[in-house]
Parts: structure tokens; sequence; C-alpha cells
């Protein structure tokens, strides 16, 4: 089945807000097995929005619509769909009600015009919706499906995973499995040449692959009459991809590097500490963005300039004159220092050139150093990343202090040298 996602609001077409529901929704449908052939974006206006349905209609089996189910007059999007598929709008009580005791519960008056989000399509499945007030809806008419969602990304994604999902999945009567193979190390062309025979000629299972900053995402997908059938198709795929990529495969199915290195560190009851000079934070930033890692991180040090570094990480400021604060020696004695500081397991450090000028020692933007320090070592890493931008070198840099963190819990070469 082909989907159109028809994203309504004028905000979209100004730039003022990203269509980011067209982004993730996408994500999630091509996990179900559902191919989005189409992203529309339309504006607040009935005729324009009429004849973007009527070019949706004769082209996709699902058009999935996000915003304008609110209360407020440029919210017309139920009225249009309603309109082009000939169907009248119904009153439902309970969502009225639903909506007069949200207003009741916060203590503020309800005007009559929040009601107009009880009105849907006659015949629907209603979405209710747990995380704002407009509900959503889903109906099929002359041979086309029409899920509609609420515009703003905290009520449209938690309402599709809730509801449309369940919707779509019995479309097809079929069970969908789809497992996830994270690849850190390789480049994404790089593994399409190694799979693209594979990649043409499967069809059940599917094998896509998905780049996304310094990794690829190999996403297995099955369809089956049951569940336990459809993971039994994608194992041999998953395995297969295992055997080839080796230990550049960090997981499956745990989505990061950090979540596994938190898993790893937990099971093996270890702590680690981060001392930051490009990355500023950010290898602590992302970790502690996952629940539970104050059970394995005991802190880090931003340590951006040459006097911190030897002050704060205790390094000999002499090392740093001699071999300069981006070199391998500066990165070890960082990690070991934060290490020590913090009283950790393992310590690991960035240092390096996030551009878009060079420093003072003439190498070239990209050049980064990673450390790890453990009891039983120290390794480092030389990257040479050139110049893509200030994100992308300091994002690339943290995600392989993870990387080393996750091949030394795994007993595997740390680094390649
Ligand atoms: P509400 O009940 O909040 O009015 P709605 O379904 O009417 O829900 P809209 O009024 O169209 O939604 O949009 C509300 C806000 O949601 C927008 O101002 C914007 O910030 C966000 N939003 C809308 N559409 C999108 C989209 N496609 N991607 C990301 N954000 C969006």
């Amino acid at each position: 089945m082909n989907v159109e996602i028809l994203a309504v609001g004028t905000e979209l077409l100004l730039g003022n807000t990203v269509n980011t529901d067209a982004a993730d929704l996408s994500d999630r449908l091509a996990a179900l097995g559902l191919n989005v052939f189409w992203h529309t974006v339309v504006g607040d206006n009935p005729g324009r929005l009429s004849d973007a349905v009527s070019i949706a209609r004769a082209r996709a089996d699902i058009i999935i619509t996000t915003g304008g189910l609110g209360p407020t007059y440029d919210d017309l999007t139920k009225n249009v769909l309603a309109d082009c598929f000939g169907k009248k709008l119904v009153f439902h009580e309970e969502e009225a009600d639903f909506l007069r005791r949200f207003y009741e519960r916060r203590g503020r008056p309800m005007t009559e015009n929040v009601l107009q989000q009880a009105w849907l399509p006659e015949g629907c499945q209603v979405f209710h919706n747990d995380w704002g007030t407009a509900p959503g809806c889903a109906f099929e008419a002359e041979g086309v499906h029409v899920v509609m969602l609420p515009g703003p990304p905290y009520e449209c994604l938690p309402m599709f995973d809730h509801c449309a999902v369940p919707y779509l999945r019995l479309l097809s009567g079929e069970t969908l499995v789809s497992r996830q193979i994270h690849v850190f190390g390789l480049g994404e062309s790089d593994i399409e040449a190694r799979f693209r025979e594979e990649m043409e000629h499967m069809a059940n299972p599917s094998l896509a692959t998905y780049a996304k900053e310094g990794e690829v995402m190999l996403r297995v997908t099955a369809k089956a009459p049951t569940e336990a059938e459809a993971a039994a198709l994608c194992e041999p795929v998953v395995e297969k991809v295992r055997k080839a990529l080796g230990s550049y495969v960090y997981s499956v199915d745990i989505d990061s590097l950090e979540a596994l290195v938190l898993k790893l560190l937990k099971e093996k009851q270890l702590t680690f500490a981060a001392a930051e000079s490009l990355t500023g934070g950010l290898i602590g930033a992302r970790f502690t963005a996952l629940s539970g890692a104050s059970a394995v991180f005991r802190g880090g040090a931003v340590t951006y300039c040459d006097e911190v570094k030897a002050g704060m990480l205790g390094i000999d400021a002499g090392l740093i004159a001699e071999k300069h604060a981006v070199s391998r020696e500066v990165a070890a004695a960082m990690a070991q220092g934060v290490r020590k500081a913090a009283g950790a397991d393992l310590g690991v450090s960035a240092t390096g050139i996030a551009g878009p000028d060079t420093d003072e020692s003439g190498q070239p933007v990209g050049t980064v150093f990673v450390g790890l320090a453990a009891a039983d070592g120290v390794w480092v890493r030389h990257l040479t990343l050139g110049s893509r931008g200030r994100d992308r070198i300091r994002t690339i840099s943290a995600s392989n202090a993870f990387d080393m963190l996750r091949r030394y819990l795994t007993d595997l070469p740390v680094t390649e040298e």
C-alpha cells in the first residue's frame, strides 16, 4: 500500500515550522513496510487543500494528514476531507465530554469553538487524544484510507503509535516485524555495495540502508501471518549481515552507541568519566539523556583551554606545550586524568580541530584524537574527518568515544592501529 503524507498548515509553507511530522511519520511507516511516495504541504486554505486531496486520492492508497484539527477558524482539515469524500461531520458526545472535563480540571472557561473538535466524519474510527485535545480519526472511502492526526509532534507521534498503527496493521491482515542493525565505522556506500544484489532482489524480508551522522542502520523487514513467522523470516538476513560486517555491527535493535554502552557498563558494574575539549560536553550530554545514566557515569570536564586541561586533569603543562593540545599524547593524558579525577573505572577524552579554521598547530580541520583509559591500558584513535562542519565533526568524535567504550567492554580491539 502506498502512502501520501499531507501536512496542513500555513506555518509550514512560511518556514516558521519545519515539517518534522512528515519525517518522523515516514520513518515509522517504513518500519511498518508501507511505502511513502509523496509528502505534500498545503496552507490553511480550503480550496488548495481540496485540490491536494484530489491529487492524493488518485495516487495513494492511504492519505495521512497532519494538522488543522484544532478549535480555531483555520483548522479546516476535517471539514475539507469529509467534504471531499462526501461524508457528513457527526458530533461525538464522548469527545465533547472529554473536552468539557479537560477545561474544568484546569479551571479554565471553555469557549464554544472548542467543541468544534468533537465533530468528526461519519463512520470514522475516532482516535482519542490523550496528549492534547483534538481527536484524530481514520475512515475508508472509495478505496482510500484517510488517517487524520493533529499537528503538534508531541500529539501527532504518540497518536500515530497508539492509534494509527493498530488501524494500519489491520489493513494488511499481516504482521510486520522489522529488525534494525546498527553499524559504526563503515560508510553507507561501502555497506550498500556489499549488499546491493540482495537489496535489489529481496522482497520479503526486505533490506534497506539508512545513513545518519557517522553511522549506518540496516533495516530488515518481513511480513507474515504471525509475528513469530515474520521474525523467523528476518533472522537469517540479520545473521548474514552481522557475519559480513563483523565487529562494525554494534547492536541489533539498540538504537544508539551510548544506549549500548550504558547497558554494557551496567552489566559489568563499571563507571566512566569524560574529558572533553572539542566536543564541549556532548559526550556527557548524549549519555545523560539516557535514563539510568547516573548508575555508571561519574561526570565530565569540559577542558577547552590548555591551562584548564593542565589544572583540572593534572596534565603536565610541558607535555601540552611540547606535543600540542590536539595530539595523541594529550588525548591519552586527558583520558587518564579524568579517570583519576572522577574515580571512574574508565576515562574517555576528545581533543581536536572542529574548524572552520585550523589552529596554530597547522593540522588540518577535522583532526581529532579520541582517548580511552582503563586500568589495563590507554588507547587513542586518530581521526581525520576533513572540513565537514563543526556539528558533524563533534558528533562523530563523541560517537567514537562511545564506540571505543563499547569495544573495550566487549573485548574487541579498541583501535585499529
Ligand atoms: P492544535 O490542537 O494544537 O491546534 P492542530 O491539529 O490544529 O492541533 P495545527 O494548529 O495545524 O495543529 O498546528 C499546531 C502546531 O503544531 C503548529 O503551530 C506547529 O508548531 C506544530 N505543527 C503542525 N504541523 C506540523 C508538522 N507537520 N511538523 C511539525 N510541527 C507541526
